[in-house]
């Protein structure tokens, strides 16, 4: 009798444990899908590529001591390491700029297309808010490289900070982005129609800014006024370097032709939008 209580409690014991572990994994993954931008934005360091050192930009080096932050002019330290990208971290986990997105690869490579007095400007607005532009040419085009996921009303607030800005948005993140994009924009279908299948053009074709999807092929696919055109990468980057004032990219986006138009009564619409949305998923029911 004794043996069998005392497995009984074992057992009672043991399975609360799991109970509990499994409430708090619950727990995660619930906030985890709710607030995901937040979760990303806590326990990290922010990382950059220039400090100021004793005044000056500077890339992160191991032996330079004493640097602070562009923006909150905290102290930050060079992380040299052979795997990862150097650059500075601040010391602390402290807010610095919310806006701020950490280097990948891709950030880097296309930054470096450009002048390094261009990278990592600080753009001060007249109310005195400072954020860090990732590319911000001398006639004050402002590129901003997008890889993570942004909320909308970041989109809008970075739009009306920067007022010149363009938009780069890595189309490699999620496994089916380019799949997607590509069926929708294909003109010969007309799947078009059905741009909201499409997670890339549902997050960034209502906003007023030039968008570029970058698949990590030579082209690019914009999405301006409506439209979605093509655009070869080198003819973007000559673009941004000769017209810092972005009129230059505004008149070759308007030069060339569109593959592809957002029908824009869904857009200004939001009756048909919900119809439209309608329409989508008895579309994917049917095995689209
Ligand atoms: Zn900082």
């Amino acid at each position: 009798m004794g043996t069998t209580w005392g497995t009984t409690t074992i057992f009672l014991r043991l399975f609360y444990r799991v109970q509990r572990v499994c409430k708090y994994i619950f727990i995660f993954f619930k906030l985890k899908r709710e607030y995901p931008y937040e979760l990303k934005k806590i326990h990290r360091f922010i990382v950059m590529k220039f400090a100021l050192h004793n005044g000056e930009r500077k890339e992160a080096e191991i032996n330079l001591k004493g640097a602070v932050c562009q923006v909150c002019k905290a102290e930050v330290i060079a992380k040299c390491g052979d795997v990862k990208i150097h650059h500075w971290a601040h010391k602390s986990k402290r807010k610095c700029d919310h806006w701020w997105e950490n280097e990948t690869k891709w950030h880097r490579d296309w930054k470096n297309q450009f002048s390094k007095d261009w990278q990592e400007v600080v753009h001060s607005s007249e109310t005195g808010e400072r954020h860090i532009a990732d590319i911000k040419t001398p006639k004050g085009l402002v590129v901003e490289f997008q890889h993570s996921p942004i909320k909308p009303e970041e989109i809008l607030a970075r739009n009306t900070f920067y007022k010149n800005i363009i938009w780069i948005v890595d189309g490699k993140r999620r496994k089916y982005d380019e799949k997607k994009f590509k069926e929708v924009i294909d003109p010969t279908s007309g799947a078009w129609e059905f741009w909201y299948y499409s997670p890339l053009l549902r997050d960034w074709s209502r906003i007023q800014k030039p968008v570029f999807f970058d698949f990590g092929g030579p082209k690019l696919y914009v999405v301006f006024e409506g439209e979605i055109k093509d655009f070869d990468k080198v003819d973007f980057i000559e673009a941004v370097k000769m017209g810092g004032n972005g009129k230059t990219l505004l008149h070759l986006l308007k030069e060339k032709t569109k593959i592809a138009k957002i029908k824009d009564e869904y857009v200004r619409n939001s009756i048909k939008e919900k119809k439209e949305k309608r329409t989508f998923a008895s579309v994917r029911k049917r095995g689209y």
